[in-house]
């Protein structure tokens, strides 16, 4: 049996359970884990909410997870017992212990402990895909970064720079603003009372940025538009502030033949080649100094309704982990 925090439907912070649940053995190709840190994602609200539905209820939510293997099913020799892993992207992550396949796991180097693994797997993943693939940043881009001082926001901004662009920060208090500037940022809006597309034209000269990272949605979609220059694109990541609504993609033609990509890290680790891949950049990274883990925020694994309440109450910086 594992201590596991449950929903049977989907609604406020009170959906959050403690329950006892049953851990099987492992099948074929799976391992049991023992997990002593849990990543707290932005994608675990929606899924209490049911904006992004689980499936079958009851689930356990978590979407990230570190530990130890402690037992081995039939045919896994990618991993060891003993071994120290961590996981992004798999529903079931808020529990002491789990089974899971072995080809979802990623072993940590001695340099990475599994709390700070629980922090930036799937936020550092993240930033890693964005910055590389949804548009490949080069040195003299200017960017456009929001929620710059949260979870991903940290590890991306942090990145950039290293990359060689002028990255803008859009954040939503001085005490983030402050954060961003520790980062790296070469100037900070803050969106809740500035106009972000004419700060943003003031900032490169009237030229616009070369990409616009919106994990906000919904409140931000048309500033970040209208913040690109033309053939800009715009990386539409998440929906802290709610779903983007249907648009005219005439509007793009609009506004300088824009490109619009709305990307998720599910695809970017959907193999365990993609997933070792990404892992060994990120892992480098923060071996070669270029990304600080800032864990701002630990809870008890019991008290994640309250990590969740801060995370939307817009009270959290850098990444937040649950101790189990
Ligand atoms: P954060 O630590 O960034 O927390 C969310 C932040 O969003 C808040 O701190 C706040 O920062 C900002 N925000 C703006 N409007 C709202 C609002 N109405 N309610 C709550 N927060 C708001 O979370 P994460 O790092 O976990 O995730 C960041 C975003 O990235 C999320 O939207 C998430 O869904 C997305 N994401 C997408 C992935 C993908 O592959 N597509 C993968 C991982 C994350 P401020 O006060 O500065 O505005």
């Amino acid at each position: 049996m594992s201590n596991a925090i449950r929903i049977h439907q989907y609604g406020g912070v009170e959906c959050l359970v403690r329950e006892e649940v049953a851990v099987p053995d492992p099948g074929p190709g799976e391992v049991l884990l023992r997990q002593t840190a849990c990543g707290l994602n932005y994608i675990d609200v929606y899924h209490r909410t049911g904006l992004y539905p689980v499936g079958d209820l009851p689930a356990t939510l978590g979407m990230e997870a570190a530990g130890v293997v402690e037992a081995l099913g039939e045919g896994v020799d990618s991993v060891a017992t003993g071994d120290r892993v961590a996981y992004p992207m798999c529903l079931g992550a808020y529990a002491e212990q789990r089974v899971i396949a072995a080809d979802k796991l990623v072993r940590l180097p001695d340099t990475v402990s599994e709390r700070q693994a629980a922090a930036i797997m799937l936020k550092g993943l993240t930033a890693q895909y964005l910055l590389f693939r949804s548009y490949a940043v080069k040195p003299g881009d200017a960017i456009l970064v929001y929620a710059a001082a949260g979870g991903v926001g940290s590890l991306l901004t942090q990145w950039a720079k290293h990359l060689g662009a002028t990255v803008i920060a859009c954040v939503g208090s001085q005490q983030k603003a402050e954060l961003a500037r520790v980062n790296g940022c070469d100037h900070v809006i803050l969106y809740r009372d500035e106009d972000i597309p004419e700060r943003v034209r003031e900032l490169t000269d009237g030229a616009g940025v070369s990409a616009a990272y919106d994990s906000v949605g919904k409140a931000t979609f048309m500033d970040s538009l209208d913040s690109l220059r033309p053939f800009g694109v715009m990386v539409s990541y998440g929906n802290a502030s709610g779903p983007v609504e249907p648009f005219d993609p005439g509007m793009l033609a609009a506004k300088g033949s824009l490109y619009f990509t709305r990307p998720t890290l599910a695809t970017h680790v959907a193999t365990s080649e993609l997933l070792a891949d990404g892992a060994r950049h990120l892992f480098g990274a923060v071996t070669d100094g270029l990304l600080h883990i800032q864990i701002n925020q630990t809870y008890a694994l019991a008290d994640v309704a309250q990590a969740h309440s801060d995370l939307e109450a817009r009270a959290t910086t850098g990444s937040s982990v649950l101790l189990s």
